[in-house]
């Protein structure tokens, strides 16, 4: 195990220490919406408020016989701009107040947050292109 990875152990277990009201997993569950929908939120206004980044949608197209590496080429992110130092910030601390309750929902599951990243990772890396999400 690298330091990297011990540390996901570190995060689950401070999260199991720490949480001390909402242990429910009812309470989890819906704690672990809300801070999803923030995370949502803390991005839509960094592009509505703030304005650092802009959302210029379209419907897209990929080659059905191309590349991993062309369809990555053709598919757009729809992202215009760069985060700017308060936005990151605001972001980074929804997404952790969101990993925060996925931890503790794996706490209450019996689940391990490190394994599932691992399990995960090698699904992705085995599907590859067939693995489009
Ligand atoms: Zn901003």
């Amino acid at each position: 195990m690298l330091l990297k990875d011990i540390m996901v152990d570190d995060f689950q277990y401070t999260a199991h220490e720490l949480l001390l009201r909402n242990r429910s997993i009812v309470d989890l569950i819906t704690k672990y919406q809300d801070s999803n929908a923030r995370v949502n939120r803390s991005i839509i206004k960094a592009v509505t408020q703030c304005g650092c980044i802009k959302i210029d949608a379209k419907k897209q197209s990929f080659p059905e016989d191309g590349s991993l590496e062309e369809i990555r080429n053709v598919m757009a992110t729809h992202l215009y701009g760069k985060l700017c130092d308060n936005c990151r910030d605001i972001i980074e601390r929804e997404m952790g107040r969101n990993l925060f309750y996925l931890a503790s929902i794996c706490n209450t599951l019996d689940l391990n947050l490190y394994d599932i990243i691992i399990k995960e990772n090698d699904r992705i890396k085995l599907l590859g292109k067939y693995n489009l999400r």
